[in-house]
């Protein structure tokens, strides 16, 4: 990526290639009949005040540079600006899972075929996976890979958007002394509307005198934790037989590392460990994601409401999101992107988030007897919204109360 650093000397940004596709208008922005087209024929520097880009991603995080590289991999002819501090120097791990082929494959450092809940009285549940695996990768490496794909062919401004404007055709946007403008505004900088709730965690990295679990085994859920009228859970992951990932993750603020602390001393009595290395992160959470287009700014990412509820889990999801959005832009030259959502998928969101309000106690209960019931691969694809009917009413079916909040729910 091409960096300009908005606080910095003066630098000159390189002059955009010309389009494949021209238009005779100088900065033309419309096309005919109503019909926005998003190329155009200027080809002035960035910060050139009147310029109009085709596309700014504010935020420079995992989404933008998804829909960076999935949009330049539809169209290379677009003037495509990213705005945000480097991603560059963080560090923690991700994880997902997956039966095909994503972008962060390239990147994973460990891999399990078996995932696990463990019930509140100790009880492990195995789910063996056929079709998926659950992986995790370093997120340093994946930035850096990711930077090093885009190359010259995205321009980054490392300043933070102060204020952002839309009008009817297109979108102002201030970065320190610096005002851009651009056809679309695809914003992963900021959460765009208030969520109904944050997922917080703690995790540690630490390294154990011994083996402590089984290293076949992602334990994704484990409830031997102190609810306190949450719903909070232990997620454990074996890297190594001596180094593990144990993450305490709850819905309302609490004491995260005594909890750690205490999973570690009670739960898997050890006497000595070492923190290696530690990440933490609030992640909103949305009943209902949040409008989707916003006057021409169109939010992503997790502020976007990207996150799964149950799980707080969302980079496939962001994924899917900048490939639906591209492929948009691909064959309707406009780059929105309805998001499709089976009604299930809707519902269970809607049924979750109504619980943490109500009755959080419910849902390991809930997630124990699916996981009881459902073949690991369907209870997966549904968290990622890609599951079959078949699976989708699998899960549905060993939802307890599901029918009687629907019921009440159509009452109200
Ligand atoms: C420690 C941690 C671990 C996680 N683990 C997982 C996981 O295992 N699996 C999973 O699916 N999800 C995980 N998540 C959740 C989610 O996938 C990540 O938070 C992911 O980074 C979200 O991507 P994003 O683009 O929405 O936000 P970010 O990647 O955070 O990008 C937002 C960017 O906006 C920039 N910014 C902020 N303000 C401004 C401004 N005014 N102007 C310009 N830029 C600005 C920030 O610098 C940041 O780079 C984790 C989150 C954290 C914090």
């Amino acid at each position: 990526m091409v960096v300009h650093d908005v606080g910095g000397e003066s630098r000159s940004p390189r002059r955009r290639r010309p389009s494949s596709r021209c238009h005779s208008t100088a900065n033309l922005s419309l096309g005919s009949a109503g019909t926005h087209t998003i190329l155009r024929d200027s080809r002035s520097p960035p910060y050139g005040a009147n310029e109009v880009l085709d596309i700014i991603i504010t935020g420079a995080g995992l989404s933008a540079l998804l829909l960076a590289q999935s949009l330049l991999a539809v169209r290379d002819d677009i003037q495509l600006q990213l705005v945000g501090p480097s991603s560059t120097g963080r560090s923690h791990v991700l994880s997902y899972w997956s039966s095909e082929q994503t972008p962060f494959d390239l990147d994973v450092i460990a891999s399990w075929s078996t995932v696990s809940i463990v019930d509140r009285h100790g009880h492990e549940l195995r789910a063996p996976l056929k079709r998926n695996r659950y992986h995790t990768l370093r997120v340093e490496a994946w930035i850096d890979r990711m930077t090093q794909a885009l190359g010259p062919r995205v321009e980054q401004i490392t300043g933070t958007v102060e204020a952002i404007a839309p009008d009817d055709r297109s979108v102002r946007l201030r970065v320190g002394e610096h005002e851009l403008k651009a056809d679309w505004v695809f914003a992963s900088h900021r959460v765009s509307s208030p969520p109904d709730c944050w997922q917080r965690f703690l995790g540690w990295e630490v390294t154990v005198p011994e083996p402590v679990c089984d290293l076949d085994v992602a334990r994704i859920m484990d409830f031997r934790t102190a609810a306190e009228g949450d719903f909070r859970f232990v997620y454990l992951l074996p890297l190594t037989e001596t180094r593990i990932l144990v993450e305490h993750v709850s819905y309302e603020p609490c004491d995260h590392a005594a909890h750690l602390e205490a999973y570690l001393r009670d739960v898997l009595a050890l006497s000595t460990w070492e923190v290696v290395r530690q990440e933490s992160g609030a992640t909103p959470i949305f009943r209902d994601p949040p409008p989707r287009t916003q006057n021409r700014v169109i939010p992503i990412g997790v502020g976007g409401g990207l996150a799964k509820p149950a799980t707080g889990y969302a980079i496939t999801r962001m994924w899917r999101d900048a490939e639906q959005i591209a492929a948009s832009l691909r064959d309707h030259d406009e780059p929105i992107a309805a998001p499709a959502r089976g009604m299930l998928y809707r519902l269970s969101d809607h049924y979750f988030v109504d619980l943490l309000g109500t009755d959080p106690s419910q849902i390991c209960d809930l997630l124990t007897a699916l996981f009881r019931h459902v073949p690991g691969d369907a209870l997966l694809d549904f968290l990622d919204e890609q599951a079959s009917l078949g699976d989708r009413l699998a899960v549905a079916r060993w939802v307890p109360g599901w029918l009687k909040w629907l019921q009440s729910r159509s009452a109200s």
